[in-house]
């Protein structure tokens, strides 16, 4: 016992210490969790055992080289759970001793950096980090750089504030890039990123990095209004000038709150910012009063923490997948783990020389991460005692479907196959043909085709528009319904417009979003072969090498007979200039939710038909924000903004006009 309590300290001690201070946690928030739970439950059972080295007996976190200062109000922690059952029985222990139900409010758990902030008549004069709850270190200069805390209030009022300092995600990302390209070290996720940018001697620096912060605590001393409730308090913070978290409500029990947290599981990941869970609160300052605090954490709040984004596991193998322009990237084959609520066992590892980088070798414990709808990511190589015994790993020379010796392209990471004959790369384009980005035919799926491949039925693309019914009969498990229904999709698909067409046609580095800038210049297929090189660079948005590749391809014999053979085969394509309007111009478009009378991509489609633009984020610049049934956040961003929102039926009727 005495041996696994001594272990516990030393590990959990070995990682805040990476975690806090030099900014690189080795292992999952979920897995230290574990971790602390089961040293606190052993701790519980033998409480002579405790001592003040445990990190049990800390608040947060731990001082590194400012200033210290010590913090008027402590600023506690939070007791957290990964399950609702946990919430419930918290719910009951605090109903209990009020004596009964209690208002609570709900707010996003922000994963960033607490601070407390001090203002005097109205004006910021101190801010610092959380430290050990008692003591912190002074970082005002460093605060005075983010833009989201107020230097003046617009009352003259004595408080404190606690917030989350964050970086947006997006901008960690392009932080990152930077990093990578100059040689120095990635930050492992945006909080660390968060937390080594503010904690800059130098704040210049700090000054250079996207930090902003969500107010959550009042702690009002001396002002015109004094708040009886969070909800208030927050509502008046909001009104001095500060930025609170817009997703935030209200409820009048823990049922309210697990709605809360189960509404937030997945849409966190639209936000631009990372969120581990939701903080429950008591609403009612007089009961926060009486419940009190532990010798850690308030007893009138607590945390629920999602599933966890990132967690650990063993890397199984490495193969090599093909991609449809050749590009050979490896995938990592993983011991199953739980990730956010789905069994994960493969992985991305982006390219070879992010292998090199991260000296990731078979055998290893990594750190995998999922964001939204992306498939999971290797971020990183655990703390990991065997590594060194591993043998490092080996880049592939030769593409292991069709054996041809693999190359680089200039200014590329990749490696490539430009054997045009190697069946995965064949298979590859297929499948993208069908995809929901290109030609969006659901119903053929990849089995189907790589049974059709395999029968010698298809090669290329066009071959889908030789088939028939009974081709498709000639497969496994396929009867009359389906055969025809996927003989349908695909016949369909020839009104699909120009820009899915020319997306489909896997043209390196021409996605969808440069296909439609292109066919909004050339609306017609002719337009596209009958123009110089010249003429695409002129293109906004369409660089020299795009231009060389669109040249190159419509210049190429072989091309331009599949291309003509496509129009014998039927294709019209859907928005050929005499069908486009100009109805929507100037209008952006954010799409969001599930609509009934259409895919979200066809409602794209019809937007830009009509001369709109579609945009995937909500900015002030939004025209409108189309909800279907259970938008995402885009709606309450939209709400926060002002921007106009139109449900389905009032879509319809404008496209109608
Ligand atoms: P915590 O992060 O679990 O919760 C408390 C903190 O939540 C507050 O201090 C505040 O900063 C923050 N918060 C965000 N939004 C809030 C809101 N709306 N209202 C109130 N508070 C809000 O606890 P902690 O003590 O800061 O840190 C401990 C946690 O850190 C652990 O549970 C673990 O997940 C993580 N940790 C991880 C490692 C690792 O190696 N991965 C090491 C040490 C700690």
């Amino acid at each position: 016992m005495l041996e696994r309590i001594n272990y516990l300290k030393n590990e959990l001690n070995k990682y805040s210490y990476n975690y806090y201070v030099l900014d690189n946690p080795l292992i999952s928030d979920f897995e230290y969790d574990k971790l602390y739970k089961e040293l606190e439950e052993l701790e519980k059972q033998n409480p002579l055992l405790i001592t003040p080295d445990s990190p049990t007996q800390r608040v947060g976190g731990i001082s590194t080289g400012f200033e210290e200062v010590k913090h008027k109000y402590r600023l506690y922690s939070l007791d957290n759970t990964y399950n609702y059952e946990e919430l419930k029985k918290w719910y009951e222990r605090i109903t209990k001793e009020i004596g009964k139900n209690v208002d609570l409010v709900c707010e996003l758990k922000i994963d960033g950096l607490a601070i407390a902030l001090t203002y005097n008549n109205g004006l910021f004069v101190k801010g610092a980090t959380r430290g050990n709850g008692i003591i912190g270190e002074e970082i005002t200069q460093n605060l005075k750089t983010i833009k989201a805390i107020p230097l003046k209030l617009f009352e003259n009022a004595d408080l404190e504030v606690r917030g989350e300092i964050y970086m947006p995600k997006t901008s960690f990302e392009k932080l990152n890039d930077e990093n990578i390209r100059n040689g120095e070290k990635p930050f492992a996720n945006p909080r660390n990123a968060a937390a080594g940018s503010l904690r800059q001697l130098d704040s210049t620096i700090t000054a250079k990095r996207d930090l902003s912060m969500f107010t959550y605590t009042p702690i009002i001393e001396n002002a015109e209004y004094v708040p009886t409730t969070h909800w208030e308090g927050m509502q008046y913070l909001k009104k001095l000038g500060f930025k609170i978290n817009p997703n935030i409500r209200l409820v009048n029990n823990i049922d309210g709150a697990i709605e809360f947290c189960k509404e937030w599981e997945n849409k966190r990941f639209e936000l631009d910012y990372a969120t581990d869970g939701v903080v429950i609160k008591v609403n009612s300052f007089a009961y926060q009063n009486e419940l009190g605090f532990t010798s850690r954490a308030p007893k009138w709040a607590t945390a629920f923490k999602f599933p966890p984004e990132e967690i650990s596991t063993i890397l199984k193998d490495i193969e090599i997948g093909i991609g449809k322009t050749g590009a050979v990237t490896p995938v990592a084959v993983l011991e199953p783990v739980n990730l956010a609520g789905s069994i994960v066992s493969r992985a991305s590892l982006h390219n070879f020389d992010e292998i090199k980088r991260l000296d990731i070798r078979i055998g290893d414990r990594v750190l995998i991460k999922k964001a939204a709808e992306i498939i999971p990511k290797v971020i990183k190589v655990c703390d990991n005692q065997g590594h060194e015994n591993l043998p490092l790993y080996r880049i592939p020379e030769f593409c292991p479907a069709c054996h041809s010796k693999l190359t680089t392209i200039e200014g590329e990471v990749n490696l490539y196959c430009i054997n045009p004959y190697c069946q995965d790369v064949l298979k590859a384009k297929l499948e993208y043909w069908v995809s929901k980005e290109a030609m969006d035919i659901d119903s053929v799926g990849p089995t189907i085709i790589s049974k059709l491949f395999d029968l010698g039925l298809i090669k290329e693309p066009i071959d889908f528009y030789k088939l028939s019914v009974e081709d498709f009969l000639k497969l496994d498990l396929v009867k009359e319904k389906s055969a025809t229904n996927m003989f349908n999709a695909i016949q369909q698909s020839k009104k699909k417009p120009l820009s899915r067409f020319i997306t489909a046609l896997s043209i390196r580095h021409v996605g969808k979003e440069t296909a439609e800038i292109l066919t909004n210049e050339f609306p017609s297929l002719e337009k596209f072969e009958n123009s110089s090189f010249e003429d695409f660079s002129k293109i906004d948005g369409i660089g020299e090498k795009i231009a060389k590749n669109i040249y190159e391809f419509f210049h190429d014999e072989n091309n331009l007979k599949m291309l003509d053979e496509f129009i014998k085969l039927g294709f019209k394509f859907e928005n050929n200039s005499s069908e486009r309007t100009n109805e929507l111009a100037g209008k952006t478009f954010v799409l969001t939710g599930t609509l009934q009378s259409m895919t979200r991509d066809e409602a794209g489609d019809k937007i830009k038909m009509m001369g709109g633009k579609t945009s995937s984020s909500v900015s002030k610049k939004t025209s409108y924000v189309i909800a279907g049934e259970n938008p995402g956040s885009k709606l309450d961003k939209a709400q926060d903004l002002g921007v106009i929102i139109l449900n389905e039926e009032e879509f319809l009727n404008l496209i109608k006009k």
